[in-house]
């Protein structure tokens, strides 16, 4: 579904370049729910951006669902971007919009009619088990609320992908577990495959199939959390299987 090839992605800083992104590769199937795991500073935000190519990779190949990003005409890679939703730490909702209105967003853009945007409003919202909010405004919801009403926006599209960035690093433990149940239902009920970057080894063990552990802009290993005969070689695998087991 999703294949990054040598991606390699730099920033100028008064101390140089620093390579972010360097040589990454890594294939995510259709259906799974890849973690991508490390320290602060690692390079996971910036890897995960350029699947949809909010960071333009300086070399490397993007390619989702069989299509390479970068070779996309404007208006062809704004229809693929549609089929990627993305989720952060501090939930992005538009705070002068009702509920409706942020999951109705994206819909607007598509063109849909009234009709229709307020069909695929009450459907998402009702996945995210949250259509009692529909007329609330952001201020007046918590931040577990906020954040399904983040992700219902991010699936009124129907995207092939979502796109997670610390999606739970700003809610405590209870509702961090709240989220992810939600991630997992639809994963599993919809299809979507999921890219989550954390820093917590807990999200990790509770819906990734497979991780990736990242340092200093490089992928240090990657496995599957189901392969017990793993044997694993930096400090944050050690960690993620010894609680496991
Ligand atoms: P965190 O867990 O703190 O979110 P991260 O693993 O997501 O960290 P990135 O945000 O990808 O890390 O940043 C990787 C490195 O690239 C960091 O050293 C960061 O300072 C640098 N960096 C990221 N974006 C930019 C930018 N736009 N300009 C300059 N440097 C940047
Ligand atoms: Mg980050």
């Amino acid at each position: 579904m999703i294949s990054l090839r040598h991606i390699y992605k730099s920033f100028d800083t008064p101390a140089g370049t620093l390579a972010a992104v360097n040589n990454v590769s890594i294939e995510i199937e259709k259906g799974d729910i890849y973690g991508i795991i490390g320290f602060s500073g690692a390079g996971k935000s910036t890897l995960l951006r350029t699947i949809n190519l909010l960071e333009r990779p300086d070399s490397g190949t993007v390619i989702v669902d069989g299509k390479q990003l970068a070779e996309l005409s404007k208006g062809q890679l704004r229809q693929e971007r549609q089929s990627i939703g993305m989720i952060f730490q501090h939930f992005h909702l538009l705070n002068n919009l009702t509920v409706f209105d942020n999951v109705a967003f994206p819909l607007k853009i598509a063109g849909m009619n009234k009709a229709e945007r307020r069909k695929g409003v009450e459907e998402c919202l009702s996945i995210l088990d949250i259509a009692d909010k529909i007329d609330a405004y952001p201020a007046k919801l918590s931040g577990g609320q906020k954040q399904r009403v983040a992700i219902a926006r991010s699936i009124a599209n129907h995207p092939k992908v979502l796109l997670c960035d610390e999606p739970t690093s700003s809610v405590d433990p209870q509702t961090t577990g709240d989220i992810l149940k939600h991630l997992a239902h639809i994963n599993r009920r919809l299809g979507i495959t999921i890219v989550i970057v954390t820093h917590e080894m807990d999200v990790v063990r509770a819906i990734c199939n497979k991780v990736a552990v990242m340092e200093h802009g490089v992928i240090v290993e990657d496995f599957e959390m189901n392969n017990s005969n793993y044997v694993p070689k930096s400090k944050i695998a050690s960690y993620l299987f010894k609680s496991e087991n």
